[in-house]
């Protein structure tokens, strides 16, 4: 971590020059996304999903949940039942910002036509009241309890949450289309909490969940930038007071009316133990303590003061050196889904992707207010390693939690009672076109290696920017630089941290040192048309240790390439993950496969298999001789496309030594076989058959299994290929039976075991019994006879079908 700023290596080669840095805060101003044109390998593939796939399945199973309806019911006045929970209104403005920054990246005529619909049923249940105050829930559910007031509880019922994020889908709605139907009634709303709330005599009301701050301070920044809006408002704009009004929610945390008293979620939880800018740590939930802390930030580059930057920088300091996972993702503890105490970082933890899009937000706009590379540096850890996780590759399954090591059976969904991250998911892949690039009085600044084409305008005129890249996959970078004539201004490109060696060059002429500000590169010269910038980030995979205070990941290590951070997963390493050691001598290498998840660089290398294993009478080996380690290659993929094949065992922080890895039971002959199946369920493995997981029961739902269905009453088989001929004389089979949860499998009606004899299968002789008993292992034994491969063959019960959890041989 650079706590000092980087010194400024004096230059003066091509025309380049670089400058005593500004020791102040550096304000940069955003090139926002209708300016900016994304034709990169890595995202455009991904954008098009999130665009064609994601949002309409979002919409529509909002739609299913009868997010809309509530908004209807208000309109109505009839009352009724209220659809999810309190904040469903707040997840549908989210849906509409992002929805809103896709639609400034490109118009799209029928999802501004939806959502004009759902804008109208909003408009229309706002219109109820004189004061245009809508939340559905507390309407419906509590309505005397407005706000949270006279006995209510605002971290419960979100009212200013869902305030906050309408005014937010209003400002982004109307910069996307120009249309204000969404902004007349958020601007009404604001000017209504802005009357409500604040010094006495009004009432002491701060939002029990974080998000209108910042939405207040864009509410301020537009009118301010489009005065001539106002007027087109059907009520009075003053735009200070939105400003007024996100300031008196960070200042009076920890004093407001009435205290916060919601069960186990007192103070920290809502970030509500004492003033903002007093606070000296991260606490509390991890998503409303970043969107807090992005709408610090936001309020402190708008306001100028000095406290709300310097609370921002600690309370960032804190988060990043000392509660962050190495992947970007936040909130160690499941019981309030949020920060833990300092370097308490288990690898089970919670990580919601919520909160490390929050993080995202914040990380942004601290390199907005510091012009700082730092802070892009994270927000791209985050981005790659933290959000893209969230989202199934094919866009249309999710993930709430985002440990660094999980079970067997761990699987995305397709839809949550609170299905809050979707819509997160959306907001920050929709302003991701507005991250690339910056900008300030002295020229452009270079945040993200996207290929991408960016129209900037500085004061001294305009700038077409091109960049061509294959990142992360290789760390080369060009930036062609086209500006309206031959002008001089600085072009700032990011140095990532990750990288130890960045190297430059313009025009083909390499610069000898690299002129270093708050962690660019400052090309400060007159750039003519046709001038090229080429980057070259060097990628070696990179052995990640953790702090030894992160108790962990001591004794392990992460892999690392370029900004991608690894994992380990079952399908990709025999079946297990736990069990694996990378010891600190392996020689890594990476390896792009095209045909892999969508395309992606893997890192390979020689890992150790940990077996249990009982030494014989020996007191000392050999290492090299040491029963139960076996040497193996293993295969890492990047993190952010985890869980997206068959269910199975994931790891980022790898045992390095074997003491630290989960020896798995000794290999046998069925570990040592190739299953294979006449047929598997999409949802299950024929790996479940041979990876010594013990089942509880025989609906043990905890463990991977094997199952036929949905093959109903049919003859079936699974086999076992060995890899040289092999004697066998026993089997044991634990058989996937569901009649006690009532559904499909049943153990089968009959079974048998054959072997491969040349082309021919022949029933094995002298069996004892096959039998089929539910909860236990079902042993057969036959006459001893060495095969190739052994075929478990069964009859399926008519209208019913069957499976396995575990098949023993010896
Ligand atoms: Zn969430």
């Amino acid at each position: 971590m650079k706590t000092v700023r980087d010194t400024v290596a004096i230059l003066l080669a091509f025309g380049v020059s670089a400058f005593a840095e500004d020791v102040h805060p550096q304000r940069l101003a955003p090139v926002p996304i209708q300016q900016v044109v994304v034709h990169d390998g890595f995202w455009s593939p991904k954008l098009k999903v999130w665009r064609e796939v994601t949002i309409p399945d979002c919409l529509e199973k909002f739609e299913q949940d009868g997010a809309f309806t509530n908004f209807d019911r208000i309109r109505e006045g009839t009352g009724g039942d209220h659809a999810g929970p309190p904040w469903y209104d707040g997840l549908i403005y989210e849906m509409i910002r992002g929805c809103a920054d896709f639609l400034a990246s490109e118009r799209d005529a029928a999802l501004e036509t939806r959502l004009d619909g759902y804008i109208e049923r909003i408009a229309a249940a706002a219109a109820r009241d004189p004061d245009g105050y809508l939340n559905t829930w507390t309407q419906l559910k509590v309505p005397t309890h407005r706000w949270g007031l006279n006995g209510g509880n605002d971290v419960e019922q979100h009212d200013v949450y869902n305030a906050g994020a309408m005014v937010e889908a209003a400002v982004h709605y109307y910069r996307a289309t120009g249309k204000t139907r969404l902004l007349q009634v958020a601007t009404q709303l604001a000017n209504h909490m802005a009357d409500v709330m604040g010094p006495p005599p009004k009432r002491n009301v701060v939002p029990g969940h974080s998000l209108g701050e910042e939405a207040l301070v864009k509410l301020y920044l537009l009118f301010r930038e489009e005065p001539e809006l106002k007027s087109q408002m059907s009520v009075p704009v003053d735009e200070s007071r939105y400003l007024k009004m996100a300031e008196f929610w960070i200042e009076n945390r920890g004093n407001h009316e009435g205290g916060r008293s919601f069960g186990r979620f007192d103070g920290p939880y809502a970030q509500d133990h004492k003033p903002v800018l007093q606070q000296e740590t991260i606490e509390g939930h991890a998503v409303r303590a970043t969107l807090l802390c992005a709408g610090l930030v936001a309020a402190g580059n708008v306001n100028g003061r000095e406290d709300y930057l310097a609370a921002a920088r600690r309370l960032w300091e804190n988060m990043v050196q000392r509660r962050m996972y190495v992947i970007g993702g936040l909130g160690a503890v499941a019981g309030h889904e949020g920060f833990g105490p300092d370097y308490v970082l288990p690898n089970d933890g919670y990580l919601e992707t919520c909160a490390a899009i929050g993080a995202g937000f914040f990380h942004y706009n601290m390199n907005l207010a510091l012009g700082d590379a730092r802070y892009a540096d994270e927000l791209e850890r985050a981005l790659y390693n933290a959000v893209l996780p969230g989202v199934s590759l094919q866009g249309n399954t999710y993930f709430y939690e985002n440990p660094l090591q999980a079970g067997p059976q761990r699987a995305r969904w397709a839809w949550h009672s609170c299905p809050c991250c979707p819509p997160m998911f959306l907001k920050i892949m929709g302003a991701l076109p507005g991250y690339i690039y910056a900008k300030d009085e002295d020229g452009i600044y270079v945040n993200l290696f996207v290929g991408s084409r960016a129209e900037v305008r500085l004061p001294v005129g305009k700038v077409m920017l091109r960049q061509t890249t294959r990142y992360p996959w290789d760390g080369e970078i060009k930036l062609f630089v086209e500006p309206e004539r031959e002008m001089e201004f600085a072009i700032y490109v990011r140095l990532p941290a990750w990288c130890g060696e960045p190297k430059l060059e313009v025009n083909d002429h390499p610069l000898a040192a690299l002129p270093k500000v708050r962690g660019y590169a400052r090309l400060r010269r007159k750039w003519h048309p046709g001038d090229v910038i080429a980057l070259s980030l060097p990628m070696p995979v990179q052995r990640i240790k953790a702090n030894p205070k992160v108790e962990a990941d001591f004794g392990r290590v992460a892999l690392q390439r370029g900004p991608l951070v690894y994992c380990l997963e079952a399908v990709d390493n025999g079946g297990h993950v736990r069990n694996l050691v990378i010891p600190p001598e392996a020689q890594l290498s990476a390896q792009h496969r095209a045909e892999l998840l969508g395309g992606v660089t893997v890192i390979q290398g020689p890992g150790l298999v940990v077996h249990r294993e009982l030494w014989s009478d020996q007191l000392y080996l050999p290492c090299s001789n040491v029963p139960g380690v076996i040497h193996t290659e293993f295969t890492a993929i990047p993190y952010f496309a985890n869980a997206n094949r068959q269910p199975g065992e994931m790891m980022v922080w790898m045992a390095e030594v074997a003491p630290k890895a989960e020896p798995l039971p000794p290999p046998t002959v069925a570990t040592r076989a190739k299953p294979s199946a006449s047929h598997c369920w999409q949802n299950d493995t024929v790996s479940a058959l041979n990876d010594q997981v013990e089942p509880a029961a025989s609906d043990d739902k905890t463990i991977p299994r094997f199952t036929w269905w949905d093959h109903r009453g049919t003859k079936e088989w699974v086999q076992y290929e060995f890899d040289h001929p092999t004697k066998v004389c026993a089997a044991e089979v634990y058989w996937w039976d569901e009649r006690r949860i009532q559904a499909h499998c049943r153990v089968p009606r009959s079974w048998r075991l054959l072997y491969q004899s040349g082309d021919a299968w022949k029933p094995v002789t002298g069996a004892s019994a096959y039998g089929a008993q539910m909860d236990r292992f079902n042993q057969v034994t036959f006459d001893p006879v060495e095969t190739k491969a052994l075929r478990l063959e069964v009859q399926l019960q008519s209208d019913w079908s069957g499976g396995i959890l575990e098949w023993r041989v010896e």
